[in-house]
């Protein structure tokens, strides 16, 4: 084999393909890892952004796991290869009118007596609610590592499919499926409004439903995006809850290089790719050209990379069908995310819960969403052409575990943020986001009122960024919205939704497939099962 010839090569060195190229590997394939950037890890990465203070490693992106499954944690051995995860502490938030509200998840007692001091009607429905949603929870989880099915297609192989899936689906209920039906259906506003009255707790749940979405909560959907960041298990096993990787979320990406180096992958780093190459005749993929006009082959392609970069730019429309390529110009990818990383000279110090002393309510997510028509109106103020007036805030303090982030006695914070115009992906719009990260401060302060002066650094990343330094095409955070149109079988578009792609040969380990986005690696797993699969096939039928 020339030395330029691989068995596999996976485009990206996200989480996504570097999960690719492990599996792949394990089965002793010669697998190249492609990176454009200096380092592995994509969205998953830590990083030092202040040149004068080295000391200070923020989660430039990403913040905290949910999503990983047992299985991939285990055929991976992340443990042994670095991978620790630190639980996450309870919900708070402190109100900018007075008093706080800290929601407890383990304890059902303290969780009460919390909500109670809102709503004695809420607190009573609170165990419920968790009840309810556990259920859709145990529905939907397991869906998340089923292959979809490409519903339509009279294919003898995907009618099979699509009974199975209906088949293993016999036992719901009338009511179940009603549930299933709201929660896919429902803004999270309308589903909330149905269990709850006050709007400190509607606030506080409402988040998940708008997290990455470039949709308010009273947009339909969103209670379906609430349900997918809630889900426990996938049918594998419970998922470890949210918990904060030491070391940051570019030590997730480590552990999964270190063991698909011990796989014998080769990862490459700075190594843009610029096309991949389709063979006239067969219009198999056949490797790669990088961006210095480099030329490497290979059996099998994986592309982990946006489905517009990857398919637009990289495969080209000529090698593509026409209504595969419309469907990914159609393809929805805006959210107006703005991600502000700090480093703290000490911890807030609420007004509600006093002291700068490490507490509970420092160790979980500390937020400024105190109500839905808050996150509302900030949609509204994006959507209408300007950032959000109040954003709100999805923030978190790893070092309230991790040592190993910042100096002894110092912390660092991220602050999870929506909403600007999402055309800003196309433009810096630097000043204005400096105007922005303001704001998000002051409604900090508000409540604590030593954080501004706790600032030492501050680090703003914008769509812009987020689009041009990390390939997050319109700066949305999952290489494409979640919205119902754009999941399941229609993920990144209808027939192709089972990580193969219309180019035999390449296969899509892209967020924007089934299960994808956030860190869960299940994209990564299933593209390199379905090329697995379909070698061993090719192998099967060469043999007879
Ligand atoms: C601000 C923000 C916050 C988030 N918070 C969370 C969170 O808390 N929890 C969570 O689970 N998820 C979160 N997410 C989502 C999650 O980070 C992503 O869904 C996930 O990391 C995507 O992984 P991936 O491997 O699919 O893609 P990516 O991480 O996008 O990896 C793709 C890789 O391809 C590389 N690349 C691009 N172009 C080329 C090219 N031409 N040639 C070679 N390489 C190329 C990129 O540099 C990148 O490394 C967040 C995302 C963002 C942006």
């Amino acid at each position: 084999m020339a030395a330029d010839s691989y068995d596999a090569i996976v485009v990206g060195g996200g989480h996504n393909g570097l999960v690719a190229a492990a599996y792949l590997a394990r089965t002793g394939a010669k697998t190249l890892v492609l990176e454009a950037r200096g380092t592995t890890g994509g969205a998953a990465t830590t990083e030092a952004p202040w040149p004068d203070a080295p000391e200070f490693r923020v989660t430039r992106l990403s913040y905290v796991m949910s999503l990983l499954p047992a299985t991939i944690m285990n055929d991976l051995q992340l443990e042994r290869h670095g991978y620790k995860i630190f639980p996450m502490g309870p919900y708070y938030q402190a109100f900018p009118e007075g008093g706080s509200l800290t929601l407890y998840e383990e304890d059902s007692q303290r969780a009460y007596d919390e909500i109670a001091r809102w709503s004695k009607r809420d607190a009573d429905a609170y165990p419920k609610w968790n009840a309810w949603l556990g259920g859709l929870a145990d529905v939907l989880g397991p869906l998340l590592l089923t292959v979809p099915p490409a519903i339509g297609s009279r294919k003898p192989a995907d009618l099979a499919a699509t009974l199975r899936l209906a088949w293993r689906h016999r036992g719901l209920d009338v009511r179940t499926i009603a549930d299933v039906t709201r929660l896919m259906t429902m803004s999270i506003a309308d589903l909330l409004d149905d269990w709850f009255e006050s709007p400190q707790i509607k606030g506080a749940l409402a988040v998940n439903g708008v997290i990455g979405t470039w949709a308010g909560p009273y947009e339909p959907g969103t209670a379906y995006v609430m349900a997918h960041h809630s889900i426990g298990d996938v049918g594998d096993g419970r998922l470890g809850s949210w918990g904060f990787p030491e070391g940051g979320m570019g030590a997730v990406a480590d552990a999964i290089a270190s063991s698909a180096r011990a796989n014998g992958v080769t990862i490459r780093t700075g190594a843009p790719v610029a096309k991949i190459t389709v063979a006239p005749g067969s219009g198999r993929a056949t490797g790669v050209v990088l961006a210095n006009g480099e030329e490497l082959r290979a059996k099998v392609v994986v592309t982990s990379l946006h489905p517009k970069t990857a398919f637009l730019d990289h495969v080209g429309r000529e090698n593509l069908p026409a209504d595969f390529t419309a469907d990914i110009e159609h393809w929805k990818t805006r959210s107006g995310v703005v991600k502000i990383n700090l480093a703290l000279a000490e911890l807030p110090d609420f007004t509600a819960n006093p002291g700068t002393n490490l507490q509970e309510h420092h160790t979980g997510s500390v937020e400024m969403a105190p109500s839905m028509e808050y996150i509302e109106r900030a949609f509204i103020d994006a959507r209408e052409g300007r950032p959000a007036l109040r954003p709100f805030s999805d923030g978190v303090i790893p070092t309230a575990f991790d040592k190993t982030l910042s100096p002894e006695g110092t912390h660092i914070m991220s602050l999870f943020t929506q909403w600007v115009p999402s055309e800003w992906a196309a433009e810096p719009h630097q000043d204005e986001l400096e105007k922005y990260a303001d704001r998000v401060i002051d409604t900090y302060n508000e409540v604590a009122p030593n954080f501004k002066g706790a600032i030492l650094h501050r680090d703003v990343v914008g769509p812009y960024e987020m689009e041009h330094d990390y390939g997050l095409i319109g700066g949305n955070i999952f290489h494409g919205e979640l919205s119902l149109e754009q999941l399941f079988h229609m993920r990144p578009a209808p027939g192709f939704a089972d990580y193969r792609t219309p180019v035999p040969g390449l296969y899509n380990a892209s967020s924007a497939t089934h299960a994808g986005g956030g860190v869960c690696g299940i994209p990564g797993m299933q593209a390199a099962k379905a090329a697995i699969a379909d070698r061993r096939k090719t192998a099967r039928a060469r043999r007879r």
